[in-house]
């Protein structure tokens, strides 16, 4: 990916963990790493299509001057969020030195260097009991509004049978692209608590809820972390997942198998016996961005 590259924007700041350092403030290098393509703007001149460095670097050095951290590697950690929301970009790498670091020893510098990406996810949405659609609804809306997500396509809703086993009413499904800065133990996080704020009760294994949240891809990554599989191990299997996945990326290949969203779907459907894995209706118009 193309880069724009700022090397040692000099900021006098008031970061650290000593007294004397907050009191007193002293001098920092900031260098920074944006990633975006380039190519648009390189080949018809306009500045739209990349990063104004010299405004970048002025809100940079505001950025660090009007916020203090303790540490450099929190202030690192919130200047790589703020010029994520701020900019068109896909990355931004943050090197924060420290030139006078107070350790009672010569030395150059201490400094960290962190790197923060805008990531692509896909949740699957659920409801079978009570208002299901406005369950739903409500489930997009929190993810818009959470910090570091922003809610791309998202699918028609569409009413399911339910599925493994357990007496229940049907279920209202859909899915969502999600452009998150959020790491997957983090976004499993916000779900959770976005199911708990729905008045979710983990009574019965795979029994009626009011939402479920899961995460079907992030990226291209593969983890298997005891409380969080990614891809979501059971999707190959769950038309009511891959139905409504498919209309917003019908494309996307699992990362193990290297099978399309719409393959998947398909050998579902060839494999689907009698009225209990039939379509019941659809519940909403096409998908919207
Ligand atoms: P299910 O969605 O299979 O009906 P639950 O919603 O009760 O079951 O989830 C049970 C646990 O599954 C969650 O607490 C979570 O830790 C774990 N889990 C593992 N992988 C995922 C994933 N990809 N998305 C969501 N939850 C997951
Ligand atoms: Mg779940």
């Amino acid at each position: 990916m193309d880069e724009i590259r700022i090397t040692d924007l000099t900021v006098f700041a008031n970061h650290g963990v000593l007294p004397e350092e907050t009191a007193l403030g002293q001098k920092f290098l900031v260098s920074l790493v944006l990633r975006r393509p380039l190519r648009r703007a390189a080949l018809n001149g306009e500045l739209s299509g990349t990063v104004n460095y010299a405004e970048a670097c002025a809100f940079t050095s505001q950025f660090l001057r009007e916020n203090t951290f303790a540490l450099i590697e929190s202030a690192a950690e919130a200047l790589a969020a703020a010029l994520l929301e701020r900019y068109d970009i896909e990355s931004a790498a943050v090197e924060l030195k420290k030139p006078w670091a107070p350790v009672g020893l010569p030395l150059e510098c201490v400094s960290v260097r962190i790197e923060r990406s805008w990531h692509t996810a896909y949740i699957a949405l659920g409801s079978n009991l009570g208002d299901r659609e406005a369950y739903l609804r409500g489930a997009v809306d929190a993810l818009a509004a959470a910090e570091g997500c922003r809610v791309g396509k998202v699918s028609s809703f569409i009413v399911t049978p339910p599925y493994g086993g357990v007496e229940q009413g049907d279920f209202l499904n859909g899915c969502l692209e999600l452009r998150t800065r959020l790491e997957p133990g983090e976004l499993l996080g916000l779900l959770h608590s976005i199911e708990a704020a729905a008045g979710r009760e983990r009574l019965v294994h795979w029994g009626p809820r009011t939402l479920d949240l899961d995460i079907i891809f992030y990226d291209s990554l593969v983890l298997d972390s005891g409380e969080l599989t990614i891809p979501h191990p059971d999707m190959a299997n769950r038309r009511f997942v891959l139905a409504p996945l498919a209309e917003i990326a019908p494309y996307l290949r699992h990362p193990l198998t290297g099978r399309t969203v719409q393959e998947m779907l398909h050998t579902v459907e060839g494999s689907a016996r009698g009225p209990s894995c039939a379509w019941m209706h659809s519940a909403a118009q096409g998908p919207r961005e």
